[in-house]
């Protein structure tokens, strides 16, 4: 499965805003943003006006680069939701927020977006006690993710749940520290999803 591997603070650094890709280090002083907080490369430090594309591009990248997602797989999401009844700018956020892997790093099972993808293509969750080793599958309201007893004696793991619960995970899920599972309460709103983005922008930037 395609993904960008290169460096991830500096997409931060183009959008210009804490994109929190890296986990605990995004909340350190280290994080690339409050230390450079201009564009990367040569001509980063440049002002330049952007056009009215260049701001509904952003806003779309913004929204990609946090979710980790490919180009192609996002626009087969604002198909998506685009065909669905409903504020589509609503819908496309709402589908990306039903992810697995997003649900995985909400409930405080990982540290960053990337991270939860890797945990559940490594087979460390059940979805109601069946197999989901795959991190874009469309999770619905009654379902259930459970860690694997057998991974439980993993480092990475074991570390995750030490820490588990110090996040507080979002309205529409529920955690169970003991039983080390989550389960979704309701589907998600737009107020639910804490991304400054304006999502509209994604819309008119897809209709031109
Ligand atoms: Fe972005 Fe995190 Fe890197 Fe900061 S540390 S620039 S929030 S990925």
């Amino acid at each position: 499965m395609a993904r960008y591997t290169g460096p991830v603070c500096r997409l931060c650094r183009r959008e210009g805003l804490k994109l929190y890709l890296k986990g605990d280090r995004c909340y350190s002083e280290k994080c690339a943003i409050d230390r450079r907080n201009y564009a990367p490369g040569q001509h980063g430090q440049r002002r330049t006006k952007v056009s009215e594309y260049g701001m509904q591009l952003r806003e779309k990248q913004k929204v990609r680069r946090v979710y980790g997602i490919l180009e192609g797989q996002f626009r087969g999401y604002f198909g998506k939701a685009d065909r669905q009844q409903g504020v589509t700018g609503e819908n496309l956020l709402r589908i990306l927020e039903r992810r697995l892997d997003n649900m995985v790093f909400r409930l405080g099972f990982a540290n960053s977006r990337s991270q939860a993808r890797q945990l559940v293509r490594h087979n460390h969750f059940t979805l109601n006690g069946h197999k989901a080793n795959i991190p874009s599958m469309q999770i619905n309201v009654g379902d259930v993710i459970q860690l694997k007893e057998k991974s439980k004696n993993s480092a990475v793991i074991k570390e995750i749940v030490e820490n588990l619960g110090q996040k507080t995970p979002p309205a529409w899920l529920e955690l169970d520290k003991e039983a080390l599972n989550g389960r979704v309460v309701a589907l998600p709103t737009r107020e639910d999803i804490d991304l400054p983005v304006q999502e509209q922008m994604i819309v008119e930037l897809y209709s031109r």
